[in-house]
């Protein structure tokens, strides 16, 4: 297996669906780093086929409910003096707001520019959502 320098101090976002890897390094604008990052794509998982891996040389916030519904199966380590000293495993949000966009014509939110788009789980299981104004379900 392919050998990535460790990290003294900072973050590992790993068993990243394979794919999706470079969605979140976008997202959290990691391309605009000025810190050591690497993102890791096709990993070989011990527990199951492939996963994406990014590593992160700094103390960044990231947006655990963001993350968690983009994929519930991550793993966030977090890492000092090269040892893990936390390991938070991510869920769906129970609500998500201003990252997906309803698709229903009529809602409110495709009138009103400045409103919330915001979501509320309704179904951990199939991971369904429906829009807090017109009910419309993202899934
Ligand atoms: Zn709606």
């Amino acid at each position: 297996m392919l050998n990535i320098t460790s990290i003294s101090k900072g973050l590992v976002i790993d068993h990243i669906k394979p794919g999706l890897g470079l969605k979140i390094f976008k997202y959290l604008k990691l391309d605009e780093a000025d810190f050591t990052v690497a993102l890791i794509i096709n990993a070989i998982s011990e527990k199951h086929g492939r996963k994406d891996i990014i590593k992160i040389e700094n103390k960044i916030d990231i947006d655990l409910a963001m993350l968690g519904f983009l994929d519930p199966n991550i793993t966030v380590n977090i890492i000092e003096d090269e040892v893990i000293i936390d390991k938070i495993n991510l869920t769906l949000p129970d609500t998500v707001e201003n990252i997906i966009e309803c698709k229903n014509p009529r809602c409110i939110t495709a009138e009103e520019r400045d409103i919330t788009h915001k979501f509320v789980l309704i179904n951990r299981d199939k991971g369904l959502y429906k829009c807090q104004y017109c009910d419309q379900i993202y899934s």
